[in-house]
């Protein structure tokens, strides 16, 4: 089958630094139905011109477990629902400390802290805030943390302790978002991301994919993300938790998994696509495929509430595929508004 000319073309406008309007993008997933592997093509073209054989890998660990007083349709962390992991459990500073050095062991820079709930307590910020200088003067991480809903005084603080990023997803669209979370908005999401952004953090902010929304949502997300300036988007893909109201919901296939990657690098052609949560479960024998359609990161070791694969499995897959993660030293040259 010959190449798509539309497909084709919107890549050349890309590559050559233009962006999608809202109009491209919609007839661009149209024509791209009937010409999947086009869609790829161009999506690992795109990647290769921004990024070359260069992966940004990341990791982390739950300061705060469960217990969570929202209502997340697909979280297994929410205490409104009867899973595995609905009660709340801290971990201690010397086990962070530990997985702290267990990610610089492994090479993976990048390393979060991330806690269940709303928000976090003025104790929970005293905390993280003398963590951060405990780990920052014993080890080359880039510290990252994801604390849920918070201020502008709060996000300037993280980034006065030495916190690089903040992660906080948007989770869907704003028209599908009251679907899946009744008890916070998704304004009070945007104004976290925006309340990083004015502190100087860098913003890893994305969603979740295969909780039932349209690719008319999926591009309203994109393009939001595009808008806030998100230089990092993870991309979780349903892995449905029994207990929750998503618990028996059938998740992508590996197919349109890696056509919702190729999509957002069009749409978001200089951000790092990560994919974490959903990966191992849902791309089965095709994880490495990830690469081809546009992603740039992966979350490496376990996810939060689900086991990862081993490390080394992850290594040897880059190391097969001739590409080389991002080393501390050469993300500071990292633009955190890579996306405008
Ligand atoms: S996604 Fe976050 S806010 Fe929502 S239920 Fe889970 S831990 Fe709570």
């Amino acid at each position: 089958m010959p190449m798509n000319i539309y497909i084709l073309q919107t890549a050349q406008k890309i590559l050559t630094g233009g962006q999608l309007d809202r109009k491209e993008i919609s007839e661009l997933i149209k024509e791209s139905a009937a010409h999947p592997h086009d869609l790829l093509y161009w999506a690992n073209q795109i990647r290769l011109h921004n990024f070359g054989n260069k992966v940004k890998l990341c990791s982390i660990v739950p300061g705060r477990l469960g217990g969570c007083s929202q209502d997340c349709a697909f979280c297994a962390q929410s205490s409104r629902y009867k899973t595995h992991i609905a009660d709340a459990g801290y971990t201690g500073d010397d086990d962070i400390i530990a997985a702290a050095e267990k990610a610089c062991k492994n090479k993976v820079p990048n390393f979060g802290i991330v806690y269940s709930g709303k928000t976090i307590s003025e104790q929970e910020l005293q905390r993280l805030e003398k963590l951060a200088a405990v780990i920052r003067s014993k080890l080359p991480v880039k510290l990252c943390c994801g604390l849920g809903i918070i201020s502008k005084q709060q996000a300037h603080r993280l980034k006065a302790a030495g916190f690089a990023r903040y992660n906080h997803n948007l989770e869907t669209s704003r028209r599908f978002f009251p679907q899946i979370v009744s008890t916070h908005s998704y304004s009070e999401r945007v104004e976290t991301i925006k309340a990083a952004v004015q502190a100087g953090l860098g913003v890893c902010a994305g969603g979740i994919f295969g909780l039932g929304e349209s690719d008319e949502d999926r591009i309203d997300m994109a393009l939001e993300l595009r808008q806030l300036g998100a230089d990092t988007v993870p991309m979780n893909f349903l892995h449905p938790i029994p207990g929750t109201p998503l618990g028996d919901r059938k998740p992508p296939e590996p197919a349109e998994i890696l056509r919702i990657i190729a999509m957002y690098r069009f749409i978001l052609p200089k951000a790092h696509l990560k994919i974490a949560g959903g990966r191992v479960l849902n791309l089965r024998d095709m994880q490495s495929w990830i690469f081809y359609a546009g992603a740039t990161s992966l979350m490496v070791g376990d996810y939060l509430t689900t086991a990862g694969r081993k490390i080394e499995d992850d290594m040897q897959m880059l190391k097969d595929l001739n590409l080389e993660p991002i080393l501390t030293n050469e993300q500071s040259s990292e633009s955190n508004r890579a996306v405008k």
